[in-house]
């Protein structure tokens, strides 16, 4: 995760060679090529993939809750015996 930048488009990182500088009223965001190219296509495709990004964060989210779900059911044993 080294070489990764900020996406404030998708609000996760990418990898350094997905990403373009853009400029937005605020100054200068780092923007994926995945959006970028997202928002050059017709409106209907944009739609499209409006949905599947959230769609993936919605994923995202479920797993991150299983996560905690499974970290509680089994907590990490730490050396101590009981
Ligand atoms: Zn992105």
């Amino acid at each position: 995760m080294a070489d990764t930048v900020y996406c404030y488009c998708c609000r996760t990182h990418h990898p350094r060679e997905q990403m373009r500088r853009y400029q937005t009223r605020h100054g200068f965001r780092w923007r994926c090529l995945r959006t970028i190219d997202a928002a050059r296509r017709p409106p209907a495709e944009r739609d499209e993939f409006g949905r599947q990004t959230t769609s993936q964060n919605r994923e995202h989210a479920r797993r991150m809750a299983d996560l905690s779900t499974v970290r509680r059911l089994y907590p990490l044993k730490t050396g101590e015996a009981r």
